[in-house]
Order: C-alpha cells, then structure tokens, then sequence
C-alpha cells in the first residue's frame, strides 16, 4: 500500500479550514497543475490528481469526517476507494471548478440554477399636456415569459429526461491524454437534460414570446428623460428565479406655446405698444386650457416677466411646485391711418416737451457743445 499524503497537506489548508477555504484551495491547484497547462509533465500529473483525491473527501462532509477520526484507513474501511483513475472522472466530478477559467463549461449546476429574467427597456411618448397633470398610458411590452402549459420545462409530461450525450453533466470532453477541453453539450447545450415529449405551446423551449398591456400611471410633472420601473415586469426568471424590471423611459413632445424649464412653465405674450404703456390686465392661458388673469404694470418694457407662482409642473419627486412665466413681448403698430401718425406725432412732441426741450432747443444744445469742443 502507497503512503498517502495528509489530504490538508496536499492542499495546503489547515484542519479547521471551511468549505469555502477548501474549495478555493483546491480550484488554485487545479488550475495550476491542470494537464492542458503541464503536457507531458508527469509531476503536475500526479499533483493534479493528489489535489483532486484530497478535494474529493475533504469537500464531503461525511467523508471528511471519517478520514478526520480514522485517516486513510478510515476511508478504505468504509469502502471508499480513493483517487481518480482517468482525467475524465477528475472534470466528471469537479469540471464546475474550471466553469470561469474554460470557455464553453458551465456545467448543469450552473444552467439550472435560478437567474432572474432580463430588464426591460421602453420608450414611451407623452404630450407636454400630459406630462403636467399626469396620465396613464397603455404599454403593449413584447416580452419572454415562462410556457405555462408545461410551467417552463419544455415538456408535455413536465419532466425532462437525462442527456445521453453527456450523461447529464452538461458538458462533453474532447481531446486525449492530457489534453483535455471541457465544452458545452450540443445536444442539451448544457443543462444534462433534454425533452422527449415538446410541449405544443413552448414547442419545447419552456418559454414563449407574448405581448403583455400594461396600463402605467404617470405622475404629474414628468419629463423627458423620466424613468419609472415597474418591479417584476421584464422578462420571466429561469429555473424559479425572479422576473426582471421594466424601465419605462419618458419623452415629452414639445408644445406649440409653452416651455419648459426646470419646474416652471414658460410662455410669450404679446401685448401691444399702448397697453404695455398704459397697463392693463390681460387673459393669459394656462397648460390646464383655462385662462388667468394677470396684470401688466403701466410703462411695463419688451421681455418683462410676469409670474403666476405655483401654476407650473408640479415636482414628482415631491419638491416645489414651479410657477407660470409669462415673457411679455411689446409689439409696434403698423400700417397707421393719417390720424393715428398725427396723434403718434403730436404725442412725440409731447414728450419732448414733457422733458423740457423742445426741438429747437435740443438743436441749440448740440450747436454749443461743438463750439466748446472747436475751442478746446
Ligand atoms: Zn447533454
Ligand atoms: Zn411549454
């Protein structure tokens, strides 16, 4: 009988080390010793099997605690026949090791575990009205959502049946001798089970492409670039495993008179040269559709603001309401009548007057100024 190393030894862990500690252990000496990266080494050989044997009992907790009260004979007597015999047995037993470090591998612990369903993305287009009182809106979500015919397994009968291919292991070994590549199974691609019976609905697939309507309530004050999630509503998890989310994402159509910006409304509002000088109050609509009134100051100039406080978007995160803006925008008549010029002109002279020079007399102002210049 051959002297067998202490199995902690081989892995260079101490005897109270953890199943964790154990198995990170062992997947470091794998990989260094793995054949595919020693050919033709017959040391690494015999380490990488030592490595395995050890990781085998040390990762059972029975075994681990027979050859913890008993040692190697405990094993033996308990009928354990330790150690591997063929590379294929190691990747067989332990090719989850190697599921990060190959390509292809995986193996069906892996694919068959739960793993929640994909987020959704989605864009959805509201009209700036909307977005300030807030609306609902229909969603029609094509999305893959679990068979329920067959409760996802693919299968009439709902049972999967093992891979022969694999025999269940969900993946296949090429190569020779030390050369050995772990890949998925082509058959199964890689979950060990296949279906014999395909149920009619999934046609085997265990899951089926539907387009699902959601009614989505928006809230007030919205904007574009908005995203609201809507818990479990993406695609169907695998295995059991939870549903997605979906992301409704929002863009707000541009209005013919209003803006825009942070929380307040914006609008222009023409008023003409006389009522701009006289005052006045004027109907100023509102995004809700009913008018307002507001007051415009006398000798009120082009692009006074006016503001009617709390009337802009309200703040769906629960901030401040913001305020209407009114931008006010003087125009200059046009096309005047003989009698409107007359009255512009004599008003003109009026001012003149009221500052106290009349046109002869500015005349007069400019005449000196450039005299005094002339003289220095
Ligand atoms: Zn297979
Ligand atoms: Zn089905």
């Amino acid at each position: 009988m051959s002297v067998k190393t202490c199995y902690y030894e081989v892995l260079g862990v101490d005897r109270q080390a953890d199943g964790a500690t154990i198995k990170k252990a062992y997947r470091a000496m794998a990989l260094q010793y793995h054949p595919d990266r020693n050919p033709g080494d017959a040391e690494a050989e015999t380490k990488f099997r030592e490595a395995a044997e050890a990781y085998e009992v040390l990762s059972d907790q029975e075994k681990r605690r027979l050859y913890d009260q008993y040692g190697h004979e405990g094993l033996n007597n308990a009928g354990f026949q330790g150690g591997f015999q063929d590379f294929g047995d190691i990747f067989s037993a332990f090719g989850n090791i190697f599921q990060d470090f190959f390509a292809g591998g995986g193996g069906p612990s892996a694919r068959n575990r739960p793993r929640p369903g994909r987020d959704l993305v989605y864009e959805a287009v509201i009209e700036f009205t909307e977005a300030f009182t807030g609306t609902s809106i229909e969603l029609k979500i094509p999305r893959e959502e679990t068979c329920e015919e067959c409760d996802g397994t693919g299968s009439k009968s709902h049972s999967r049946s093992t891979c022969q291919q694999c025999g269940g292991q969900g993946q296949v070994y090429q190569g020779r001798g030390f050369i050995r590549m772990a890949s998925t199974c082509p058959i199964c691609r890689g979950t060990g089970t296949i279906v014999t019976d395909p149920c009619d609905s999934c046609r085997g697939h265990g899951r089926i492409k539907r387009t699902r309507t959601l009614n989505v309530k928006v809230p007030a004050g919205v904007d574009t670039g908005s995203r609201m999630r809507l818990t479990g509503e993406g695609e169907s998890g695998y295995n059991g495993g939870p549903s997605g989310d979906l992301y409704v994402e929002l863009i707000v159509r541009h209005h013919e008179f209003f803006s825009r910006e942070h929380n307040h409304v914006l609008l222009e509002r023409k008023i003409d040269l006389v009522t701009a000088a006289l005052g006045c109050e004027i109907d100023v609509p509102t995004v809700t559709g009913e008018n307002e009134k507001m007051t415009v100051p006398a000798g009120a100039q082009n692009g006074k603001l006016l503001r009617l406080t709390g009337k802009g978007f309200k703040s769906p995160t629960g901030g401040a309401t913001g305020d209407l803006i009114v931008s006010l925008i003087v125009t200059t008549p046009q096309d005047l009548t003989e009698r409107q010029e007359a009255i512009l002109r004599e008003f003109a002279d009026l001012e003149a007057e009221k500052r106290g020079d009349s046109p002869i007399k500015r005349l007069a102002k400019k005449a000196k100024r450039k005299i005094k210049k002339a003289l220095g």
